[in-house]
């Protein structure tokens, strides 16, 4: 993959300062916006791989700058946002944002966050291809054409919801998925207390994929938001 072009949102010049410096001790090629509007213009022009936005932003919502955004783009989309915005954070992943750091936050935790947008990048590329029947993670493996399930070369019974939760899980792998996305494309409903149901579901998903001595975590929890599946290499 040829070196992917980042794209700063955040209004905060010292935060900014803080995320352009380390990007560029990485290596990273990047552009930079303070307002949602800039950031809509520089990301036609720049037409940039990964945005992280910040969604405190003062001229636009996070939300409406992603839900425009989503109308031309899949780039992976990192949204910035403060401790106490949970209903920020599932509006801005509801609008299609990929994942989500919080204020505070270290710079490793953000390179981190960025390394796993490019492995989801490469993904997003990968799928385009024609002919993508399968879907291999790890020692994780879907074959979509049989509709069967793989760990470590053995195979693993999964209930027809537990698949489909499963094959949502890896079409977006690298992703967070709030509850209420998981209710709607699953069961086609986003009832608050379907929530609960949905983690009876996870817990026994979780079950069949984490198993033997040194089970690998596939699927990861986000307390009042949602799960993702966690991709390797
Ligand atoms: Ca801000």
């Amino acid at each position: 993959m040829d070196k992917p072009l980042l794209l700063v949102v955040e209004d905060d010049a010292a935060v900014r300062k803080l995320i352009t410096m380390t990007l560029e001790l990485q290596g990273y090629a990047f552009a930079a916006a303070e307002t949602g509007k800039r950031a809509l213009e520089l990301a036609v022009q720049e037409q940039p791989d990964i945005l992280l936005l910040d969604l405190g932003l003062p001229d636009l919502d996070g939300r409406d700058i992603i839900l425009r955004l989503r109308e031309w783009s899949d780039m992976p989309i990192l949204v910035i946002s403060a401790r106490s915005d949970d209903k920020d954070k599932i509006a801005a992943l509801d609008a299609g944002a990929d994942d989500y750091i919080t204020k505070p936050f270290s710079v490793e935790e953000m390179l981190a966050r960025i390394r796993a947008a490019i492995r989801r990048l490469g993904l997003l590329r990968e799928v385009k291809e024609p002919g993508q029947a399968r879907f291999v993670n790890g020692e994780l493996l879907l074959d979509y054409a049989a509709g069967c399930v793989y760990v470590r070369g053995e195979e693993v019974h999964l209930t027809p919801i537990e698949y489909k939760l499963l094959v949502l899980l890896a079409r977006n792998a690298g992703k967070v998925l709030t509850h209420a996305y998981i209710l709607r494309e699953v069961w086609g409903s986003a009832l608050p207390s379907d929530v609960a149901s949905l983690r009876v579901f996870m817990v026994t998903l979780r079950k069949k994929l984490e198993q033997g001595p040194e089970p690998v975590h596939y699927i990861q929890t986000h307390v009042g938001i949602g799960y993702r599946l966690i991709r390797y290499e």
